[in-house]
């Protein structure tokens, strides 16, 4: 059903729109299994110091090898587990495996790095959640500002459900990032409002650098965040035409495929080698 030989068969709007159906189903019921079947697991991308090029950290990737149709992105699979409520166990797994990875280099003498991990809007409006991160801190024994949980805007829309619970985290010491800038409903308010240590750049600017008002846009994100004393990431920086703007231009971190791909945890030792 999911097979790319598929897509070049050429199907009526109504047709593919029950496909998709059929397929969502297939998967949403594949999900339920994938934790005890152990078909999830995380890759890492590296972020890097733009200036000195230090491995800064990493952010943790869900990735789901379903037995039969093989790898499904987690575009695909992360909205499904968010419709059924899936994800709040996801997630707690997310969180956890990607802790227990960080601990592991810390202990290898790597006790600079970072891990970032991303939330889904219904983990943040569980109102224990800031209790539950801190189980697993304070279990795992690390340092809450090395782990970077990272939100997107439109999570901050439920500003009564969500602020508590980043307000509880933020005193405990979790760095929070705002992933995907400038895409969702930015919200100039949002950036004052919420307790805030990071802002990641999203990819669609970093890959229109040498069209004026993409860049005017990056100029303007890295600005503000200077003035609001935020920390600046890039995602997506594949050239280094694009590295070369954004030094120019004082970011602080990059990430991206110019330094490497995602990698699965057996590498993260070698990597940082
Ligand atoms: P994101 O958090 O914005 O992650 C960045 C995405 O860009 C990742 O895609 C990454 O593999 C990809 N990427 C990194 N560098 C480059 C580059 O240089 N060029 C290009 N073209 N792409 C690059 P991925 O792994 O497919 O994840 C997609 C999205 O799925 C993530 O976007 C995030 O929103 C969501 N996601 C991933 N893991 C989790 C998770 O554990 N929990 C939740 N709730 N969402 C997750
Ligand atoms: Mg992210
Ligand atoms: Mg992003
Ligand atoms: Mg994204």
């Amino acid at each position: 059903l999911l097979n790319k030989k598929h897509e070049k068969i050429a199907l009526s709007p109504l047709q593919s729109t029950r496909m998709e159906e059929m397929e969502r189903i297939v998967l949403t019921k594949d999900l339920y299994y994938a934790i005890e079947r152990n078909e999830l697991y995380l890759e890492y991308q590296p972020q890097h110091h733009i200036d000195t090029n230090k491995v800064i950290g990493f952010e943790a990737l869900i990735r789901w090898k379903h037995p039969i149709l093989g790898e499904i992105p987690p575009a695909k699979f992360v909205p499904l587990a968010e419709k059924t409520g899936l994800i709040i166990r996801i997630g707690n797994w997310v969180l956890k495996t990607a802790c227990e990875e960080l601990k592991r280099l810390h202990t290898a003498g790597y006790t600079w790095l970072r891990m970032g991990v991303n939330l889904s809007a219904s983990q943040l409006k569980q109102p224990d959640f800031a209790a539950q991160i801190k189980n697993i801190l304070s279990d795992l024994e690390i340092w809450p500002s090395k782990v970077d949980i990272e939100i997107t805007e439109s999570m901050m829309i439920e500003v009564e459900r969500v602020l508590p619970v980043l307000q509880e985290l933020h005193e405990y010491g979790v760095s929070i990032s705002l992933d995907d800038f400038g895409t969702g409903y930015s919200s100039l308010g949002y950036l004052t409002k919420f307790p805030i240590n990071q802002i990641k750049i999203d990819q669609s600017f970093i890959q229109r650098i040498g069209h004026l008002e993409d860049e005017m846009v990056i100029k303007t994100i890295i600005a503000m965040a200077q003035i609001l004393h935020l920390n600046v990431i890039a995602e997506g920086v594949e050239t280094e035409e694009q590295l070369t703007f954004l030094q120019q231009e004082q970011c602080n971190e990059v990430q991206g495929y110019l330094y490497s791909k995602p990698i699965p945890a057996a590498q993260l030792l070698n990597y940082m080698d």
